[in-house]
């Protein structure tokens, strides 16, 4: 390795949500040498959970989602370049352009992109769309504008139940098709799932879980004309939004010899990215929906989290890491929480319910679809979700935090906890192993 260049100063690369709050919080923290931000978009950093949300509806327009800046950065702005390699030994980046800049220290911030459309069969008509970008959403609010006849959402996920409740209340025919029984099985199991899905039939939203789409079928001009199930059912439809999850494009950083792969850049518990040999790098730092790091709360187990307030707070918090000496370092602990509004219901949840093996109703009734579950794994307390019904669940995150155990909290005047039942989550996808060396393909 070089030695560092003290005037190269500090790089960030990925320039939305975690690489601006990160930028931020160096100046913050006192840093004033040179700071770069370079990022793959032509746009400065904006905000995605509208996307979904206020930009389909066409309440917002796609260009107003611009991430309000907390502090005077004085930073370069590379903007439009994607970064193509990460040269550790020269300490430096390559941009597609050819531009080589030099680091002094690191933060990789590049975050997920939509897993895209499948191709099983020649070219894939007009009409289908992903929905993770700003252009994503504006080149669908466009199609959603034409007012369509019946839009297809694959995935019945957060973003896919977004969008179908967004493209209901458009007054446009929906039908939202998940290869799991329920909605948001992963995120939430089948139990509260099931909760999900009746309010999405009750709105009029042809939900059909269990299914795939195995095929497609467009008209002579090759737009989308109707979608083969693997029911056998064809659904006709001219717009089709593939809200299949999100994976980490980490193929620009093939051949630096870190620890990362589809399922995120490995880091230590200070939010140092880990080398291939398993120690950490000195100056490379990662944070966002990138970083897998092992977060305290559960055990040291790794986690990659997507969500608005993990990109935020981590971002934050490996900055501070990154102007502090190395015994002055902090763990980076985290609470996972997201928040969503679909089909007229505000869910708010903490914790990981992954691997739960039990869930009790804590307050209110599935029945209702005003409730607050909390679910339990190998006996102890790890998430909570509420519908509509929030108040306890500050309570919870403590008690997750505290990794108390479970039941849930009981006997207050408001409080009824069910027996536990099992909250019916799918078996586990193959994931990419935690710690594998980048590979070319990611
Ligand atoms: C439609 C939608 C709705 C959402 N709604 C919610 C919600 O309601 N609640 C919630 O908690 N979370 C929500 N999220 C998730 C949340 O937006 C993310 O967790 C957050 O954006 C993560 O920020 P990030 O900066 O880590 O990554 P990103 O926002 O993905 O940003 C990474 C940036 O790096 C750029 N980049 C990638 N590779 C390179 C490269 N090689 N060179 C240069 N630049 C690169 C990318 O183009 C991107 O601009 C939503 C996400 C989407 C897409």
């Amino acid at each position: 390795l070089s030695a560092p260049d003290r005037t190269a100063g500090i790089v960030v690369v990925g320039a939305s949500l975690a690489g601006l709050r990160g930028a931020e919080a160096l100046r913050r923290g006192g840093y004033d040498g040179p700071l770069t931000l370079i990022g793959d978009e032509p746009y400065r950093p904006y905000d995605r959970p509208p996307l979904s949300k206020h930009v389909l509806s066409g309440e917002v327009g796609a260009d107003r989602t611009e991430l309000p800046a907390t502090t005077a950065l004085k930073a370069q702005w590379r903007l439009g370049h994607p970064a193509v390699a990460l040269d550790r030994g020269t300490r430096s980046i390559r941009l597609a352009s050819g531009e080589v800049i030099p680091f002094e220290k690191l933060l990789i911030a590049t975050g997920a992109r939509a897993r895209p459309w499948p191709v099983t069969e020649g070219p894939t008509p007009e009409g289908v769309f992903c929905l993770r970008s700003r252009d994503d959403a504006a080149a669908l609010r466009c199609a959603l504008a034409r007012k369509p006849r019946r839009i297809l959402i694959v995935g019945a996920g957060l973003i896919g139940c977004e969008a179908a409740s967004c493209c209901h209340a458009l007054g446009l025919a929906v039908t939202l098709v998940d290869p799991h029984e329920t909605p948001l099985s992963r995120a939430l199991g089948g139990l509260i799932g099931q909760v999900v899905a009746e309010r999405a039939e009750q709105a009029g939203v042809d939900f059909r879980g269990g299914v795939r789409v195995v095929g497609l079928e467009q008209d002579g001009a090759g737009r989308l004309k109707a979608a083969r199930l693997s029911d056998g059912a064809i659904v006709e439809a001219d717009v089709l939004i593939a809200a299949l999850g999100a994976t980490r494009d980490v193929s620009w950083l093939a051949g630096a010899d870190l620890m990362a792969d589809a399922g995120g850049v490995t880091c230590d518990a200070v939010c140092r990215v880990l080398l291939a040999i398993g120690e950490p790098s000195r100056d490379i730092y990662a944070a966002g929906d990138v970083a897998r790091w092992p977060n305290a709360i559960f055990d040291g187990e790794h986690m990659a989290i997507e969500h608005w307030g993990n990109a935020v707070d981590q971002a934050a918090h490996a900055a501070r890491n990154m102007l502090a000496s190395e015994d002055r370092q902090a763990p980076y602990v985290h609470l996972p929480a997201f928040w969503s509004s679909q089909f007229g219901v505000n869910i708010k949840f903490v914790g990981s319910a992954e691997g739960a093996d039990e869930v009790a109703v804590a307050r209110g009734s599935l029945r209702s679809h005003r409730f607050l579950a909390v679910y339990g794994k190998a006996g102890r307390t790890v998430a909570a979700v509420s519908f509509d019904e929030a108040r306890w669940l500050p309570a919870y995150a403590e008690k997750i935090m505290a990794g108390e155990a479970f039941p849930p909290i009981s006997g207050g005047a408001d409080l009824s906890a069910t027996a536990p039942s099992a909250p019916n989550f799918p078996q586990r996808r193959a994931e990419p192993r935690p710690m594998n060396p980048v590979s070319a393909h990611g």
